[in-house]
């Protein structure tokens, strides 16, 4: 098993992600010299160059559980160097959000990532990312940074791309020039679009990979926000994933004109201790209402529990 390297500044992370790569590519070298070695006709080989070797980053802020593991499992498949950021990022929290005491669990997370197998760590101090204070330039998520998860926490999404698009920067200039690969849950699927867009608008050199959304065995999402829930809390909190569920077996067998979208927002509004934020049906892609060009269609949710906000979505077409 490949030691796991903890990196706490971007030059450490690029030096010892080249090096990584460096390895990986000799090992895939070495392989084709075996098969070569092992008497196979020149004929069988020549054609075959060493695979090149590859990068796959993904980036959360902590707290891991089975739902980051799953990603993270997803590039070790996929991949020759895995890398995982773990990095709070105080630029996508508003003022009063819960920054201060998101969970934070170093010891358990290294654990985690040791027993996949992971490459590298990268684990900045704020300091170390933003060494002038706030950023002054940032990314801006423009319209669809604005709707729903963008429109009740004005500047989240110009946050959470700032610090992506510094991410994969950096990454990149480690894997110099190798396929780069970045891992994104599906449980934050506005979040899934904003990094594509920015990807293709700004031409960086990765290909997102998105990932279906892990749950637990009553459905609840996992979510390192969850950690804040009691048990009355936790258990009022299956009405969201149970009411998407609904909606998806409507949408599946009568199709998008057959979901009742007012009774499930009713559903969720008569549950005790839960509070409906949004509930609605969008392309998401654009996150705007489906059209007939629409490939799919998505029920996105958001609500509140308690002091606990929770999101969730399935496709329903
Ligand atoms: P976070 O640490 O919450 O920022 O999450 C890091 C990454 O893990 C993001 O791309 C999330 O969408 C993804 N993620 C978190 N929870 C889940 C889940 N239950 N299923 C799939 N992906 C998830």
């Amino acid at each position: 098993m490949t030691e796991l390297i903890v990196a706490r500044t971007p030059e450490e992370l690029c030096a010892h992600l080249a090096q990584r790569v460096g390895q990986a590519e000799a090992r895939n070298l070495a392989a084709v010299e075996q098969r070569r070695a092992a008497g196979q006709t020149e004929e069988d080989v020549a054609p075959e160059a060493p695979r090149v070797a590859t990068v796959g980053l993904v980036p959360t802020m902590g707290a891991l559980h089975e739902g980051h593991a799953t990603l993270i499992r997803r590039a070790r498949e996929q991949n020759d160097v895995v890398v995982v950021s773990i990095f709070v990022n105080p630029l996508q929290f508003g003022p009063g959000e819960d920054y201060d005491r998101y969970p934070r669990t170093p010891e358990a997370d290294l654990e985690l990532l040791r027993g996949i197998g992971v490459d590298l760590v990268f684990l900045p101090e704020v300091q170390t990312l933003y060494p002038g204070g706030e950023p002054l330039v940032r990314v801006t998520s423009g319209r669809l940074g604005e709707l729903f998860e963008g429109s009740r926490r004005p500047g989240h999404f110009d946050g959470v791309l700032t610090v992506v698009n510094k991410l994969l920067n950096i990454t990149a200039a480690g894997a110099s020039g190798h396929p780069l690969r970045a891992y994104f849950g599906q449980k934050d699927a506005q979040q899934v679009a904003l990094v594509q867009r920015m990807v293709a608008d700004f031409a960086l050199p990765v290909t997102i990979v998105p990932v279906a959304i892990v749950r637990d065995d009553d459905g609840l999402a996992l979510s390192s926000r969850n950690a804040y829930l009691s048990a009355e809390e936790r258990t009022a909190a299956l009405v969201l994933s149970r009411t998407l569920a609904l909606l998806r077996e409507e949408g599946l067998s009568r199709g998008y004109a057959g979901i009742d979208l007012d009774a499930a927002r009713q559903r969720i509004e008569h549950a005790d201790g839960v509070e409906l934020d949004y509930l609605e049906i969008v392309d998401p892609e654009t996150f705007e209402p489906p059209t007939e060009d629409s490939r799919r269609a998505l029920a996105l949710a958001a609500i509140r529990v308690g002091a606990t906000r929770l999101l969730d979505n399935m496709d329903v077409v």
